[in-house]
């Protein structure tokens, strides 16, 4: 066999089970090689039949010395029975409503039976056991008793997989080559992976599957990281343009915000700055928390840039986002009576500051009035959505590219914006508020600078988060009336747009915006102006909600969580999330940090329909984590992947998120990457590590 012949070539696969395949995405005999076990069943405590005792739960060995399908006596029911022997004793299986299994299993086959024992008059029997054809293993060898469990999908099951999978291994003609350098190995003392291989899927010991899955962890850690390194050496090939600037001047700008930068803020200026006079372009990732002020940094890069003369592009997830930094880049660039031109693109409109008639007003003008003015380079700022990357948009000197909540963006998106249409490469500033792990930001960062936001403003309030029980929803009410008397707002996040349909979906219990909206102001707050916001309005309905918002007209916002990227309304202190449950950690934190914004006391309240263990141990962790990183490495340790990675979102897998729990092989697969690179930055020396680069860029899209 062959390592890249197709499946359906080497095996015999009924329609259900080509189905099947495809939707695991294995197609090749590779593809299942690389197919993992999700778990093992171990069956190496053998006990002979004479052994067993009433209540043991067990597996039991032998051969089948009758089958017959019956029916019960009294109510009619199918019941398969067969007898099992080994060389001490008997014992009879007993199937109900399964009929098939006496069609199954013909006498003089070989079984391996799990389940429980019993013991009656007529001796020993074992009900509805779990059973396998020990035919179906014996592929794995004398005394290997412990059998791979692989995540299945109907029409192709475990014992399929391992059939097939044992095949491949036994009769592959061609050697499987290792990509790591063998030192590597050794030093770790990780299993070549072509042991790893027969580890994992046949493993004599579960420590020798331990031993392939942390190799195989390593590996795809390993190359994730010299895959950035090599980015990033591609990067610093290229030529910039340089940003030399007036530390005076620098200081005067910043000195005309309405605040005291923190320490964190300044140091990332700094970095910033530093990074930007450079021959080579920046590639710096901002990373602060919700509400650390990443905005304010971006503003002063972009200062840096148009002082320089050129232009920067901002890019933002969401017309609402790219509106609102429209507004707060007028309000800091007013401040210095700049008569800086800005722009704003959305697939909606395009508008432009300042306006010709309105004196400090933004104006709508056509999307082709203002490509023209950005092209011959008149306006220096340009802000807008994933339209920034269109073709059509020119700059004339783009020195700098900004990505607000970087994360929102595919690789590829974030990629155009900062290749540049022009030779020399913008410097790049990427910003999230997205905590992750230090091993996981060590790992899928290794291409950028990172500059940590660790403080919040002085004078912000630690947020007093509860959960709420139903009978105290009287009281949570009272809390936010009592902060609108005082002149603050509130949101109240449901997890749906529309009422349930209840022809449709009896059972979604979900509050959605729409309901949630007509009732609170019909009977609980009657005195308010409540207000919508969610997926489903247009650009212009959106724009004018946040607009009242903004401007205290709305006391209450309801909204779905299109709120959790980026909205800031410091005046809003109270946020009510109902259907907890249904929002995932790192995103409940987002949704706080929309009240952290100010030195009011911010409130986060929150309801669950569920009152499941696991989601109150969930919740809870919202009310004692400090802050966003301390959550993040909570939902790692609890669940591994963990909502964050869900790992398909950063590109790594189940196996490879097991590494991230383990610092020092993160740590170890990164010392080891940067030391080749060091050694030969274009893998010339290493052309098996090279191929597999290119081989994953292709599969994966790692750009
Ligand atoms: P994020 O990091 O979530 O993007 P923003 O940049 O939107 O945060 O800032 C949140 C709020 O904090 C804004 O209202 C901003 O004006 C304010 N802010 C930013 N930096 C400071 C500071 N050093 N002191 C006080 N307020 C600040
Ligand atoms: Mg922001």
């Amino acid at each position: 066999m062959e390592l890249n012949s197709s499946i359906e070539k080497e095996f015999r696969l009924s329609p259900r089970q080509k189905t099947a395949l495809d939707k695991l995405g294995l197609k090749t005999t590779k593809d299942l090689l690389f197919y993992f076990p999700s778990r093992y069943e171990n069956f190496s405590e053998r006990k002979n039949i004479a052994s067993l005792a009433e209540g043991d739960k067990t597996t039991v060995f032998g051969e089948v010395m009758e089958a017959s399908l019956g029916k019960t006596w009294r109510k009619r029911m199918a019941i398969s029975e067969i007898t099992v022997g080994d060389n001490t004793g008997i014992i009879k299986a007993v199937w109900f409503h399964q009929p098939y299994m006496a069609k199954m299993l013909n006498v003089g086959d070989k079984v391996a039976l799990t389940g429980k024992i019993s013991r009656n008059k007529s001796g020993l029997s074992i009900s509805n056991p779990n059973f396998e054809k020990i035919s179906a293993y014996e592929a794995l060898g004398e005394g290997s008793m412990i059998l791979p469990v692989y995540p299945e999908t109907s029409g192709v099951t475990s014992r399929w997989l391992r059939f097939a999978i044992q095949r491949i291994l036994n009769s592959l003609e061609e050697d499987i080559v290792d990509p790591i350098p063998k030192d590597i190995l050794k030093k770790y003392h990780l299993p070549s992976l072509k042991s790893s291989l027969i580890f994992i899927h046949k493993p004599r010991k579960i420590r020798d599957a331990e031993a392939a899955r942390k190799r195989l962890a390593f590996e795809e850690i390993f190359f994730i990281q010299l895959a950035r390194l090599c980015q990033r050496k591609e990067r610093e090939k290229h030529h910039s343009l340089k940003i030399s600037f007036d530390q005076k001047e620098l200081d005067k700008f910043l000195s005309s915000f309405p605040f005291e930068l923190t320490s964190a803020q300044k140091n990332a200026i700094n970095a910033v700055g530093a990074d930007m006079s450079g021959e080579h372009p920046m590639s710096r990732l901002l990373e602060g928390d919700v509400g650390s002020g990443k905005t304010a940094v971006a503003i002063a890069a972009a200062y840096l840039a148009i002082s320089a003369g050129y232009q920067v592009a901002y890019m933002a997830p969401t017309e609402i986002l790219a509106g609102q930094h429209f507004q707060s880049f007028i309000e800091y660039f007013s401040e210095l009576r700049l008569t800086t031109k800005i722009g704003l693109v959305t697939s909606s409109g395009c508008q432009k500051f300042p306006s010709k008639v309105n004196q400090g007003k933004a104006t709508k003008i056509s999307k082709a009035q203002l490509l023209k003015w950005v092209e011959n380079g008149e306006i220096p700022i340009l802000i807008g959505t994933h339209s920034l990357i269109q073709d059509k948009i020119k700059l004339k000197n783009l020195a700098l590219a900004i990505i607000d909540e970087q994360h929102r963006f595919g690789t590829k998106q974030r990629a155009s914006l900062a290749i540049n249409k022009s030779e020399n490469a913008p410097h790049l500033l990427s910003m999230t508020a997205t905590p992750i792990p230090r091993t996981l930001a060590l790992t899928i960062y290794g291409d950028l600078d990172l500059s940590i936001l660790d403080e919040l403003p002085a004078g912000r309030k630690s947020p007093i988060t509860k959960i709420i029980s139903p009978e105290e929803r009287g009281g949570a009410y009272a809390i936010v009336r009592e902060e609108i008397n005082k002149g603050r707002q509130a949101y109240i996040i449901c997890p749906r747009i529309n009422e349930p349909d209840p022809e449709k979906e009896m059972a979604i219990l979900a509050k959605s915006v729409k309901e949630e909206a007509k009732r609170l102001k019909k009977d609980i707050f009657p005195e308010w102006e409540i207000g919508l916001l969610h997926g489903k309005m247009t650009p212009q309905e959106k724009e004018e909600a946040l607009l009242k918002f903004k401007d205290n007209k709305i006391n209450i916002l309801v909204a779905t969580s299109v709120v959790e990227v980026g909205i800031n309304i410091p005046n809003a202190t109270i946020i009510i999330i109902e259907g907890a449950e249904r929002f995932g950690l790192a995103q409940l934190h987002q949704l706080r940090g929309r009240v952290i914004r100010s030195s009011y006391q911010p409130y986060c309240l929150v309801f669950a329909e569920s009152k499941s263990q696991k989601t109150t141990e969930r919740l809870k962790a919202l009310t004692t984590a400090k802050n966003g990183f301390e959550l993040a490495e909570y939902d790692l340790k609890i669940r591994g992947a963990g909502e964050l990675g869900g790992g398909k979102q950063w590109g790594v897998s189940d196996i490879g998120m097991e590494a991230l729990k383990n610092i020092k092989m993160v740590e170890a697969a990164r010392a080891e990457s940067q030391k080749i690179i060091a050694e030969s930055p274009s893998l010339k020396k290493y052309p098996l590590l090279l191929e597999k680069i290119a081989n994953n860029k292709k599969q994966i899209h790692f750009e």
